[in-house]
């Protein structure tokens, strides 16, 4: 596996310039971003693609989770034949985890694959789904059906952009931060904890150190275990009764972090339920995506069909559930087997 550069701070512009006159890259370029995030990055973005020799076009989809679509990436291909790409254009992504994965998708497919380089600019992004290589649109009937694992040759995470990101998505990304505090670095959940008033005015050597950690922590997950054979799967604590609480509020209600951290809470109950935390681990859980502005029960979803849902999840493998659960901060474990009766009273309790 190839490896890349993780560039993360203030003025990346040199940084991010340097790098496209570093490649052998052909000159024409294009850049994915959303319909919110172009009025404010997109030309400044071209702009450094320019001085660095290039001839970039910048594709806007428009903002929501409903462009991660076979029909607005069939837009995007046309799009690149129409510039001229070729097999050795790069593809930039600008944006969120929607543009992340979408362009991802485009690069991944188009020609067969060609240069993808990852500029996320929502919190989510820089930690969680530009890190990893997944790349996937949706399909009708489920979330991320039809995608690769495709990796970028780089990823440039500027932090100023961080600024016109609305409050309640970063929220969403704190949603995942914490998640790798409890599944694999305890510090990491201490500096949480003592940092969380600098973390949330966005306090450059805090956000900083988070976003790093974070994708340090993702990407040792991932680069142990590339395809999801096990180890990636701690990744997905919460996100079981996360998935089915998204899809049961018709992703309307809850954003992906918001489903994450009631799904945790749900995670972190039934590790109690099975004497494998005490309470005291459950109630630091609370506290902190409290603290985090996280909601920790989900309103208006009928029990029975997250119940059922839980049992579609893309994770789920012949009918048996792999239960992400704690067995102290820090440290996960995965079973298989957990008795039905406290599923259903932890999806009660989390309701
Ligand atoms: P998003 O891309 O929809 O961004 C959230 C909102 O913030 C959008 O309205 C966007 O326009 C806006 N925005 C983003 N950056 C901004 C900025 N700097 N200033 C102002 N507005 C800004 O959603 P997201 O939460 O970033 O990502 C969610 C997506 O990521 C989902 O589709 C999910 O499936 C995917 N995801 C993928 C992986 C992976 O491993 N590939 C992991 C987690 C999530
Ligand atoms: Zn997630």
């Amino acid at each position: 596996e190839k490896s890349y550069n993780i560039y993360i701070g203030h003025n990346l512009e040199t940084t991010i310039i340097d790098f496209f006159k570093a490649q052998k890259y052909s000159q024409k370029a294009l850049i994915i971003t959303d319909t919110n995030i172009a009025p404010l990055y997109a030309d400044s973005v071209k702009d450094l693609l320019t001085k660095a020799g290039f001839n970039a076009k910048i594709a806007i989809i428009p903002a929501g989770e409903q462009s991660k679509s076979l029909s607005v990436a069939e837009t995007l291909y046309t799009q690149a034949i129409e510039q001229g790409l070729d097999r050795k254009s790069p593809i930039i992504a600008l944006g969120g985890g929607v543009v992340g994965d979408l362009a991802g998708f485009i690069a991944a497919t188009f020609m067969r694959g060609v240069p993808f380089i990852q500029m996320p600019t929502s919190l989510l992004a820089q930690v969680d789904s530009s890190v990893g290589g997944k790349v996937a649109v949706n399909h009708a009937l489920g979330k991320n059906l039809i995608g690769a694992f495709y990796q970028p040759q780089a990823v440039f995470m500027d932090l100023e952009m961080m600024k016109t990101l609305p409050t309640r998505e970063i929220s969403t990304g704190l949603g995942e931060v914490i998640k790798y505090g409890f599944i694999y670095d305890h510090d990491f959940y201490t500096y949480l904890t003592e940092h969380q008033q600098e973390i949330l005015q966005l306090k450059p050597e805090a956000l900083i150190h988070i976003i790093a950690r974070s994708c340090e922590i993702k990407a040792d997950v991932v680069s142990k275990d590339e395809c999801e054979a096990g180890l990636r799967a701690i990744l997905n604590f919460g996100h079981t009764l996360g998935h089915a609480i998204e899809k049961e509020t018709n992703y309307a209600v809850y954003n992906h972090g918001e489903a994450v951290a009631i799904g945790m809470v749900g995670a972190s109950k039934l590790s109690f339920k099975l004497g494998l935390i005490s309470q005291d681990v459950v109630d630091k859980m609370c506290q902190l995506l409290a603290n985090m502005n996280l909601p920790l029960k989900a309103k208006n979803c009928d029990a029975q069909k997250i119940y059922q849902d839980i049992f579609h999840d893309k994770k789920t493998v012949n009918g048996k559930i792999n239960w992400v659960l704690l067995e102290d901060i820090g440290k996960v474990c995965i079973k298989k087997d957990v008795p039905e009766k406290l599923v259903k009273e932890t999806i009660l309790e989390i309701l």
